[in-house]
This record gives C-alpha cells, sequence and structure tokens, in this order.
C-alpha cells in the first residue's frame, strides 16, 4: 500500500527515530498521532512565547548592530537586523518541532515493539533482555523500555530456532 504523505513526512524526515519504524503504515500512524498531539491552546501559547521572544531579540540585535560598522550595508541596518532574527525564530522554531517529533516517535516505537531509549532516541535492540539501563545516556529504563527490550530479544531467540 502506498504511503500517505503528510507535511510531517518532510519536517521530520531524517531523524534517526524516522527511519526505525518496521514498516510505512507504523510510521504513518505515528505521524497522525503526532499531528494529533498538538493542541490548538499550546499552538497559541507557542506562538505568543516565539513573539514575545522575537520582539526582545530584535531589540537586542539592532543594539548590537548599532555599534557594528557595516560600510556600505549601514542603510540596510534595519533591515539586517528582522532578517536575522526571522532566520533564528525559523531555526528555533524547527529546532522545538523536531525535538517534539521525535520525543512523539519514540514513544510511537515503544508501542510497536521497536526497542528505543524514549529520553535520546538510541536504538535498544540487542541489548540483553535483563537491560535496565540505556547503554547511551545512562538514563534508567521504565517499565514499558524493559518489556519491550525483553519481548524484542525473545524473538531474536526464537528466529534463531
Ligand atoms: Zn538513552
Amino acid at each position: 500500500m502506498a504511503s500517505k504523505r503528510t507535511l510531517h513526512h518532510l519536517t521530520l524526515r531524517g531523524l534517526p527515530e524516522f527511519a526505525r519504524f518496521p514498516d510505512d503504515e507504523t510510521r504513518d500512524a505515528a505521524l497522525a498521532r503526532f499531528a494529533g498531539e498538538t493542541r490548538p491552546r499550546d499552538l497559541v501559547v507557542g506562538i505568543a512565547v516565539v513573539a514575545v521572544g522575537a520582539i526582545g531579540l530584535l531589540v537586542l540585535v539592532r543594539f548590537a548592530l548599532a555599534n557594528v560598522p557595516l560600510g556600505a550595508l549601514a542603510r540596510f541596518r534595519g533591515d539586517l537586523a528582522i532578517l536575522l532574527v526571522v532566520a533564528a525564530v525559523l531555526l528555533l522554531i524547527r529546532w522545538m518541532h523536531r525535538r517534539s517529533g521525535a520525543a512523539s516517535l519514540r514513544s510511537s516505537l515503544l508501542d510497536c515493539g521497536v526497542p528505543t531509549c524514549r529520553a535520546c532516541g538510541h536504538s535498544l535492540a540487542g541489548l540483553r533482555p535483563d537491560a535496565d539501563r540505556c547503554p547511551e545516556c545512562g538514563r534508567t529504563l521504565d517499565a514499558q523500555e524493559r518489556d519491550v527490550i525483553r519481548e524484542a530479544a525473545r524473538r531474536a531467540a526464537a528466529a534463531q530456532g
């Protein structure tokens, strides 16, 4: 079955979690779940925080640029400040989006039986069934992570016969 493309297929592409789903259907379901997790209220609060932050940053950048000798570009000082702030805001939004997307995908991976650290996203495949810490970040694994590791180890042992 062809995978149904959404915006999040583009914006979350390249995350290690994105590539770890067993098939397109489970990944599509995980991306749909992430889309459904965004509450309108969170979005409004987020936009307000970003807007206030952007205005504050603009004041700072204009202040910083006021003392930079820009030569022939000096008359574009105001535009340059706005351009820098817009770039910073876009990068920040992308970073927050991918961070929350990665966290959501990790939960979905665990739900479909793929051993993954909920905190750092490290693959926990191949760990001993009694593992209780993530070898990457050292965090103590929770009950679901331990269950998924045990189940994956059991399947691997069964596959080897
Ligand atoms: Zn970890």
